[in-house]
């Protein structure tokens, strides 16, 4: 595959577009961290893309490292998937009534994730958790939730304090219109920290709903669970009678088909699923113990509800991509590929001196601009995101596209090939230069 020409930063067409973006569209987009505001200058206005590779407004191509913010682990238009929504929608695009395909799909999930003995699907990873939450102090009748620091678990109000993602690249620590009641009942630990949970459950007794976590974090950038972690957390929950909730939006089928809860051997109590079960188009899944999930409508009184939820465009896609992963040496494959990033990138760290980690999970990866290893949200708050930013240009011109944050992970597909990631490697240690040229 030929090499992508370097991109001059030539955007005139992308530029008059975003200029419109920012008259009619709040910030110019859809989804705060994609303004490009943590790393400055305008955001890429896409104009198509395939497997690895965008293309923006003007015609430059990229490297693509966010794919879609990771559900599309077969990179961009992949042809079985593209077939399948086309021959859906020829179908019909939606029902709004029951198809034979939720069923197929639901039924792959729980293949891969047998703790979810039964499922609901909705359109986002938001709704997603919202709705465990829900479920989780129904099922206990306990009010308050425990969540983790630089965690990030969609934007519904009880999630939105020391969140990750867009609120850590944005600095907004706590949400304006959160009612502070509401706010009051989300307790935040660091993450990898088990001593602080069992603190938390030692002050509110019999009060505490639920525990969530991002199993693998990685809104904060990409923070492995410590040793025993997960296990401490599964044990905690159990001893005082609230629920684990695994928030897999991220992991599940990325980290291995079975997720996180299956690398770990953990059995959570909920889970929920996102990005990667809707093969690029918008759904997600929330799913458990069945006596759990027997108290949500229609079964039970727990209510949650969607129009285009179980959209069938959505569910032919999830299919076809969860049919592709379960091919055997999909994940070894995909992992060897992020595993070259990672050394190449820790090789080209070495050689430059810049004093930055790499943090690598299967086939997820941060470069964080901090010397010392991030173990939560507190460490990834100490990287320089001046740095970063400027790594990130430096990055873009050389037509490698990252994710616009230090705080998010960059996420390898199976469509990058070896000679998309030694391009990379090359892009980076000249780029680390740069970076490290800041006074
Ligand atoms: N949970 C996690 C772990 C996520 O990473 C995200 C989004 N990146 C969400 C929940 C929310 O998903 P959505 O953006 O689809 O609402």
């Amino acid at each position: 595959m030929s090499a992508p020409k370097a991109v001059k930063n030539e955007r005139p067409h992308s530029e008059e577009i975003f200029r419109r973006a920012l008259d009619v569209l709040v910030g110019g987009v859809n989804s705060p961290v994609r303004a490009f505001r943590a790393v400055g200058g305008d955001p890429i206005i896409v104009d198509r893309a395939s497997g690895a590779r965008l293309w923006d407004a003007d015609g430059n191509e990229y490297i693509d490292f966010v794919c879609s913010w990771g559900a599309l682990i077969l990179g961009h238009a992949h042809p079985i998937v593209v077939e399948a929504i086309a021959a859906q929608a020829r179908r019909g695009t939606s029902y709004g009534m029951p198809t034979e395909l939720e069923v197929e799909l639901a039924t792959r999930i729980r293949t891969a994730l047998p703790s979810c003995e039964k499922v609901r699907f909705v359109s986002s990873g938001t709704e997603a958790t919202m709705s465990t939450l829900r479920l989780a102090r129904a099922a206990t009748g306990r009010d308050l939730l425990i969540k983790f620091e630089g965690c990030y678990h969609g934007h519904s109000d009880s999630f939105l304090s020391e969140a990750g993602s867009g609120l850590a690249t944005l600095g907004i620590a706590a949400c304006p219109g959160v009612p502070q009641p509401l706010a009051a009942l989300t307790l935040n630990a660091p993450y990898n920290d088990a001593a602080a949970v069992e603190k938390l459950f030692d002050q509110h007794r019999d009060k505490i709903a639920a525990v969530i976590v991002e199993p693998v974090a990685a809104n904060m950038g990409v923070v492995p669970p410590a040793a025993g972690f997960l296990q401490s957390l599964r044990d905690s929950t159990t001893r005082h009678g609230a629920l684990l909730i695994f928030d897999e939006v991220i992991t599940g089928f990325r980290v291995c088909y079975g997720g996180a809860q299956t690398v770990f051997g953990i059995t959570p109590d909920l889970t929920t699923l996102g990005k990667i079960i809707g093969g690029g188009l918008p759904v997600a899944a929330y799913g458990g113990r069945r006596d759990l999930m027997d108290r949500v409508a229609p079964l039970g009184p727990v209510y949650q509800a969607g129009t285009l939820s179980g959209n069938p465009l959505a569910m032919s896609a999830g299919i076809a991509t969860l049919d592709l992963l379960a091919a055997p040496g999909f994940y070894e494959s995909l992992d060897a590929r992020a595993k070259r990033l990672g050394d190449g990138i820790t090789t080209a760290l070495r050689e430059t001196g810049v004093p930055a980690t790499a943090a690598r999970v299967g086939s997820l990866l941060t470069l964080f601009f901090s010397a010392e290893p991030v173990r939560n949200y507190a460490d990834a708050k100490k990287c320089e995101t001046r740095r970063f930013a400027a790594f990130f240009r430096a990055m873009l011109e050389r037509g490698i596209f990252l994710a616009p944050s230090q705080f998010e992970a960059l996420f390898v597909s199976a469509a990058h090939s070896d000679a998309d990631i030694e391009r990379t490697i090359a892009a980076c240690r000249e780029s680390l230069v740069s970076a490290s040229e800041l006074s």
